[in-house]
């Protein structure tokens, strides 16, 4: 088994550590890989978004499977050439990926299919989206419709924010294009939760919750980053998505049948079936669980946390490769998690808005269910030296979450560059509810 893995991030690196986990003998590429997949696979120096290459270096290497970490060679057509040349692929055709890479199709579609979420509408002129941001009142959600790097979207709590955010998108272009459509949406409430669902394009296989922390600072203050943080398994608060007799929890269950099902035979029906793993964002509001975003890829950080969650017999490889080949998923495993996880990440001075490079990095060692997940790191000569924002995810599993959180900021702690930070209370909001 030969499989070239594409991108070079967190994600990407506990992927590798799962394939490594699962298959200890298949033969692992990886493009461009990162210092800490380059312990777990052979690093080519291909970039992530250079469709052409990738799928030069796959027919090369006549590997027998393409996994596709990160959403813009998705969006950039890499499965569709990789199809088109008869490789396997984990990961959505450009025509499906658009649940995540256009807000207004993704919008459309669940309107289409009934499928809970925000209301909204969709804008290219500052007059229409200021109309639409009085019609909702304030708070009120905009958001550019293409893919921003996570940062396109602006919670407005006045009609002040609501109108310079619109003209930020629509006039002054900060989005470029992924901004020339924008979405006024109405302001939800709930915790929210990030359930990853692997697909063949009809059968679903939904991986154990996550949350995530997207705020810089503890207690979820400051301003929004790609992901300081995640735990698994999650909950949000409701026990009916609490795993505890081994079976798929109600709540879990309900987000497969009013949010999933529908959003999957809506795509079969358009003749753009997805395949591959859909990320929900669901908000727990009073009224029900209901879509903030589709992500078209596994998640970050949150991946880190649950494939290490995951039992250590979870076929998950199996399902990702019948997946690829375009197989039905069978038989259909459940994927209940077998240990807290917390991932904690360690980012640069000056994150999220200009994060310092080049800090020379010392890693402690790990222990058993401890891991230090590479995101932003390179190797300057024999020294790893910080190379982005978010630079490492010091990730531990334990007993409870209380244990896995000390063990995980223990372990962070443990890690040194200049100017590193890290929030030490991923979790927080189970732990308040004394889970
Ligand atoms: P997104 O990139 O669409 O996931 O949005 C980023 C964050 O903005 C989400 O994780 C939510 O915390 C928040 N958000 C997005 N849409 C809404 C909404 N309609 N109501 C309240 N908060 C939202």
């Amino acid at each position: 088994m030969k499989l070239l893995l594409v991108g070079g991030g967190g994600r990407e690196h506990a992927l590798a550590w799962r394939i490594r986990h699962e298959l200890p003998d298949a033969t692992l590429l990886a493009a461009p890989g990162n210092p800490g997949i380059a312990a777990l696979a052979t690093c080519l120096p291909v970039g992530a978004a250079d469709v052409d290459a990738l799928v030069l270096l796959a027919n090369t290497e006549q590997v027998d499977a393409v996994i596709v970490g990160p959403e813009a060679p998705l969006a950039a057509g890499l499965a569709d050439a990789l199809i088109a040349h008869g490789i396997p692929v984990f990961g959505p055709t450009a025509a499906a990926a658009q649940l995540e890479t256009s807000k207004a199709f993704a919008k459309a579609l669940m309107h289409d299919a009934g499928v809970p979420t925000a209301r909204a509408s969709m804008h290219t002129t500052v007059r229409g989206a200021r109309a639409a941001a009085r019609e909702f009142g304030a708070p009120v959600v905009i958001k550019a419709s293409g893919l921003a790097a996570g940062k396109g979207v602006v919670v407005a709590l006045t009609l002040d924010e609501a109108d310079a955010a619109i003209a930020s998108m629509l006039e002054d272009d900060v989005f470029g294009d992924a901004g020339a459509e924008v979405l006024v949406e109405e302001f939800m409430t709930g915790e929210e939760l990030s359930l990853f669902v692997l697909t063949d394009g009809t059968t679903v296989v939904p991986l154990p919750a996550a949350q995530d922390h997207k705020r810089v600072g503890e207690g979820d203050t400051g301003p929004n980053t790609g992901g300081m943080g995640a735990y698994c398994p999650a909950d949000a608060g409701d026990a009916s998505y609490t795993w505890c007799d081994g079976s798929l929890p109600a709540g879990i269950r309900h987000v497969l049948d009013t949010i999933v099902t529908p959003t999957l035979a809506a795509m079969r029906a358009r003749g753009t079936p997805f395949r591959g793993l859909l990320y929900c964002g669901v908000m727990l509001t009073p009224t029900g669980p209901r879509v903030v975003e589709f992500n078209c890829r596994f998640g970050d950080p949150e991946t880190q946390a649950v494939l290490t969650a995951l039992a250590d017999d979870a076929p998950l490889l199996r399902v990702m490769l019948q997946v690829a080949r375009g197989e039905r998923i069978d038989p259909v495993p459940l994927f209940a998690p077998a240990r807290h996880v917390v991932a904690t990440v360690l980012a640069a001075a000056g994150y999220p808005d200009r994060p310092r490079s080049g800090e020379a990095i010392t890693l402690p060692t790990t222990g058993d269910g401890e891991w230090l997940f590479h995101a932003g790191t390179t190797r300057r000569d024999d020294t790893l030296v910080s190379s982005g924002g978010r630079v490492l995810a010091a990730t531990a599993s334990g007993a409870t979450l209380t244990a896995a959180q000390q063990r995980s900021a223990t372990l962070a702690a443990a890690v040194t560059f200049t100017g590193a930070f890290h929030r030490r209370d991923i979790g927080w909001r189970a732990l308040a509810r004394g889970a």
